[in-house]
């Protein structure tokens, strides 16, 4: 299906900085309207319900489940995640550009249904790095740390088939770079040329 709206599709590992580039460009990037997920983990110190996340209960999720409620939706780290479908529609069709921020499993669901969608992928500049980050963030305890590890390199697998790669090394070069794709890709003649049919058209044969 194709929409007037584009969609910006973020992966990455855990700790390679998905959420902290996305809070970066939100002043460089304008109209670009966040799909704020659903989750059956528990909110960490700070996060606020229908911000970061819309927390919710097991059978509230498998419910929405059922109903058809999500464009994708996965099992990552233990806890289910989704994107509740009816908003990201509504903004695409009506023009708005969406930016999901969703795990690769999540991501390849939305790639068959919606191939036009623009895929980002961030990278942390080393394992090493990935790690010392997510330790610093503090929000994981060592179980939660291994398993967000463990996970890391299947995730980084998936990277090539990316449309295209932030390595998130120096914070304010990665924004930058995260923003310019996003920039770039709405110059797309595609996206542009329904906006100015009238200007292009080829002159009648004289
Ligand atoms: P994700 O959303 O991908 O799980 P976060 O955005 O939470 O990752 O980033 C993980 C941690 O790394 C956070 O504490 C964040 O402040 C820090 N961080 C992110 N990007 C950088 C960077 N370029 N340099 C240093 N620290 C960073
Ligand atoms: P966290 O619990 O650290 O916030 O997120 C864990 C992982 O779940 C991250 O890779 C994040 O991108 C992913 N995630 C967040 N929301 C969604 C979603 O709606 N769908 C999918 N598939 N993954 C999500």
């Amino acid at each position: 299906m194709e929409y007037r709206g584009q969609l910006f599709v973020l992966s990455g590992p855990s700790g390679a900085g998905k959420s902290t580039l996305r809070e970066r460009i939100r002043k460089r990037v304008s109209e670009l309207w966040y799909s704020v997920s659903c989750t059956t983990r528990a909110p960490r110190a700070g996060e606020i319900d229908g911000e970061d996340y819309s927390f919710v209960s097991m059978d509230a999720f498998l419910a929405m489940v059922k109903a058809r409620g999500f464009l994708e939706w996965a099992q990552v780290h233990g806890h289910y995640y989704g994107t509740p479908r009816e908003q990201v529609v509504s903004s695409l069709e009506n023009g708005r550009d969406v930016l999901l921020e969703i795990d690769v499993q999540g991501a390849r669901q939305v790639k068959i249904h919606l191939p036009q969608a623009c895929f980002i992928f961030v990278l942390p500049p080393d394992v090493a790095t990935l790690k010392k980050r997510l330790r610093r963030r503090g929000t994981e305890d060592d179980s939660g740390m291994k398993i967000r590890l463990d996970r890391a390199t299947r995730e980084m697998a998936e990277a090539p088939w990316y449309d295209y790669l932030v390595i998130n090394d120096d914070l304010e070069r990665a924004s930058e770079e995260l923003a310019a794709v996003i920039r770039a890709n709405r110059c797309r003649a595609a996206a542009v040329l329904p906006r100015v049919l009238d200007l292009v058209r080829p002159p009648p044969l004289s």
